[in-house]
């Protein structure tokens, strides 16, 4: 997670910014959409959406902070118990997850910004996250594989061909790290060679105002993540970072990415910080 050692950016929009140019797929949807049988329209649990009958077997969803039952300041719809959330709550907003997603499972782990992928060969429910890692993979159908977010940067892998998914939290350290080669690797080694990598939702360039220092360390490692806050100081681009990183991998992006701090939709730590709930990335093989 990212430290709140700076001010907060300028009042956020009302609406999500225009989904990026994703080549007219259509099964990638937005909030307002919710696509998700289950949910109904109006709950819009999910900012992004992509649906495993159009893809070969691969599905990923983000979520968005609407449509749970957690008490604010983590309403609604935390996934984490980060700041103080109600556990029972938390545990009751997984559960509508796995639900609304049609999983057998809903698997996370303990995040530590690190490089560590974690294989998981099965659950049932909503597992506990008692395993440290910063990703997990499997081959196993019906295991959704979850990381938590309010501003790194979620990333949801897979090779529908090869029938492999992983996921990944990648925030400044585990980035720089290198915790997304670690997921390729860890992919490609079950046999994955053609993989689709979706960037969910981050805190973007604009909004990433850090010390001069920590910026040069970051754009020296990975120039891609050069960027200029909007009051015309050192930024950093997870984004951009982590897509260049992907690309060189050889993975194709899909970016499914609005700001965490713009967005009034999504939680995020260097808006609110303690208050901040945490949102999901999912994905799953059908
Ligand atoms: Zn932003």
């Amino acid at each position: 997670m990212l430290t709140p050692d700076l001010p907060a950016s300028p009042a956020a929009p009302d609406r999500l910014p225009d989904p990026p140019d994703i080549g007219g797929t259509p099964d990638i949807f937005y909030l307002g959409a919710s696509p998700v049988p289950s949910c109904g329209a109006t709950q819009a649990r999910y900012i992004a959406y992509v649906d495993p009958a159009r893809t070969g077997g691969v599905g990923v969803a983000f979520t968005s902070r609407h449509g749970g039952v957690s008490a604010p300041p983590f309403d609604s719809f935390t996934l984490g118990q980060a700041g103080g959330a109600d556990p029972a709550q938390v545990r009751e907003n997984l559960e509508l997850v796995q639900s609304d997603l049609g999983l057998r499972a809903l698997v996370g782990v303990h995040q530590v910004h690190g490089t560590k992928i974690v294989p998981v060969h099965t659950g049932i429910g909503v597992t506990p996250a008692y395993m440290e890692g910063d990703g997990l993979v499997t081959q196993a159908p019906g295991l959704g594989l979850l990381i938590k977010a309010a501003d790194c940067v979620p990333v949801m892998l897979g090779d529908a061909a090869a029938g492999v998914v992983a996921a990944a939290h990648a925030g400044r350290v585990g980035l720089l790290a290198g915790v997304l080669p670690a997921a390729v690797a860890a992919l490609r080694q079950r046999g994955a060679q053609q993989i689709t990598a979706w960037i969910g939702p981050h805190v973007c360039g604009l909004c990433y105002e850090v010390p001069a220092d920590m910026a040069e360390a970051a754009w020296r490692q990975l120039p891609a993540t050069q960027a200029t806050s909007r009051r015309g100081t050192p930024a950093i681009d997870l984004g951009a970072g982590a897509a260049a990183q992907l690309q060189d991998l050889g993975c194709h992006v899909v970016r499914l990415d609005p700001c965490t701090v713009e967005s009034p939709d999504l939680f995020s730590y260097r808006r609110d910080a303690e208050r901040s709930g945490r949102q999901g990335g999912i994905v799953w093989l059908a």
